[in-house]
């Protein structure tokens, strides 16, 4: 049979505009349909805009900091019209640089929802395409648990094009996006609380981390009630907002923000024309080569719920287009030891094992911790503390996890990812020369055992 693609992505973000890429540049027929914008959650209402107004937020640390340094500055005044409006240009530059990128490497690219009509048929906007294999690359979308008054909660998806900052915030969840947009809005001047359902927030990191970082942020005035969660939102009289915990305090705020997980974008797919399953989670099921259930049909990035970050959904793109139209050049997506950071103030950076992870994983565990003021700071009142800590395999001396709570944590645990990958031993770190003075050179220099 004669189809009229040889690769039809649905979904032009991380990983389907990498996919569709370097399928067309290793020469295959390609088309990719988008429903609403070229980048997807990364580059339209993720990464990048967050990292934009994380950097925004840093600004208040900055000019905090700078009377140390002999800098006597008028009062500062926030605009976040100004912020959201140069934000909202760069995501613009940016969506036309994703049309280049694609239209530049010969893909045809389709606005419009995609809708499988069959194993190897897609219907955009009334029109029948047919593809020899077909990308699932839709992504996921907010989920807000099933309260009264959920509809007047904002997710992160509202949260970048709020007219105002508000004055009061409720920030729900416990993850990622909870902690980081805290941070944001704490940073711009919000009064801002968090309220997460656990005992202690981010689940699955590493128990120092988790606790320097609840510190850290309670030093900087952030309210963090924990054990805490709202049965029900109500709107007042003068517009604000209403929320009922259950254990029956009752809290107003100008906006309650929910970032309480994500769920895959499936709306409308028509996966019900094909023979796709879908694993318990809901996430569509996918071998370890990302086909589906029906072998026409693949999937990959936050679709199939494995690891929801940008630069994975970039690698499964890539291996999916290796694998189909240049496989002598296939390699599996290694998901061991993949280092990630978390933009709160301070931010983390963490790559491999955690302690309890490793201590499950029935290592004999040696840890090195280290808690220091950074050198910035000693000029300053700030009391802030960095956070480092390496956990150690005690019988092969290999590093199996470094964690780390303090500025600049993302940009410094890149380079120890490498180490990891490469099975760096902690001896190897010890004689790894410091760069001095700085901050990361702390984790080649720690040398006493903390446990
Ligand atoms: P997406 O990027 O979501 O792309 C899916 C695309 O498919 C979308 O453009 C969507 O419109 C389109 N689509 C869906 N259904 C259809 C259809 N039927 N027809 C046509 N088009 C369709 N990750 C990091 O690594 N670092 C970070 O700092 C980071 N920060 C984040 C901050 C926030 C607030 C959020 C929400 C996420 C963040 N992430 C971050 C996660 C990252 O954005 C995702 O892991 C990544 O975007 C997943 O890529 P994807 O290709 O799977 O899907
Ligand atoms: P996460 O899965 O990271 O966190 C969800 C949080 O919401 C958890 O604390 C969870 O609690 C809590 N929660 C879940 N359901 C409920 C509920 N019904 N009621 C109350 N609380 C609830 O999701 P996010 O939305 O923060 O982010 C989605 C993903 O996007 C992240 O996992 C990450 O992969 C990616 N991302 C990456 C970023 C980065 O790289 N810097 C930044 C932002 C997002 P519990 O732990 O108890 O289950």
């Amino acid at each position: 049979m004669a189809f009229n693609f040889d690769l039809f992505v649905i979904g032009a973000g991380s990983g389907g505009v990498r996919a569709a890429r370097f399928a067309a540049g290793f020469g295959a027929r390609v088309a990719v349909a988008e429903s609403r914008y070229l980048g997807g959650t990364c580059v339209n209402v993720g990464c990048v805009p967050k990292k934009l107004l994380v950097y925004g937020a840093h600004v208040a640390d900055e000019l905090e900091q700078a009377a140390g340094f002999g800098w006597t500055l008028e009062e500062g005044h926030f605009d976040w019209g100004t912020l959201i409006a140069n934000k909202n240009r760069e995501i613009e530059r940016l969506n036309g640089i994703y049309r280049n990128l694609l239209v530049n490497s010969g893909v045809t690219l389709l606005q419009g929802h995609a809708r499988l009509t069959g194993a190897n048929e897609v219907e955009v906007d009334g029109q029948r395409y047919t593809a020899e294999h077909i990308l699932i690359a839709t992504g996921g979308w907010p989920q807000v648990p099933d309260i009264p008054g959920k509809e007047l909660a904002i997710t992160s998806n509202e949260a970048f094009y709020l007219k105002d900052l508000p004055r009061r915030v409720l920030v729900v969840g416990g993850g990622y996006i909870a902690v980081e947009f805290a941070g944001i809005f704490q940073g711009l001047g919000a009064d801002t609380t968090l309220l997460y359902r656990g005992d202690l927030f981010l689940r699955g990191f590493d128990g120092s981390v988790r606790t320097h970082l609840k510190e850290e942020l309670e030093k900087r005035g952030l309210d963090l009630q924990f054990n805490a969660d709202i049965q029900r939102i109500d709107k007042l009289e003068d517009g604000r907002l209403k929320a009922t915990l259950k254990d029956g305090r009752e809290l107003v705020a100008d906006c309650v923000f929910y970032a309480t997980g994500r769920r895959p974008m499936l709306d409308n797919l028509g996966l019900e024309n094909t023979g796709v399953e879908l694993d318990a989670r809901g996430y569509i099921r996918v071998d370890e080569q990302y086909q589906t259930t029906a072998p026409s049909i693949l999937a990959i990035g936050d679709v199939i719920g494995r690891v929801q970050l940008t630069p994975v959904a970039l690698a499964e793109g890539m291996a999916v287009a290796r694998r189909l139209f240049k496989p002598e050049q296939y390699r599996p997506v290694d998901y061991q030891n993949i280092p990630t950071a978390v933009f709160s103030q301070p931010p983390i950076g963490t790559v491999g094992l955690t302690e309890e992870q490793a201590l499950e994983a029935g290592h004999k565990v040696q840890v090195f911790e280290s808690r220091f003021r950074a050198m910035k700071l000693t000029l300053t009142d700030i009391q802030e503390k960095t956070l480092m800590k390496l956990v150690v395999d005690a019988e092969t001396d290999k590093v199996l996890g470094c964690h780390m709570v303090g500025p600049d944590a993302g940009e410094i645990i890149q380079g120890l990812g490498i180490a990891l990958k490469a099975g760096a031993t902690k001896q190897q770190f010890d004689e790894t020369i410091g760069v001095h003075p700085t901050a990361a050179e702390e984790f080649v220099t720690m040398r006493t055992v903390t446990r």
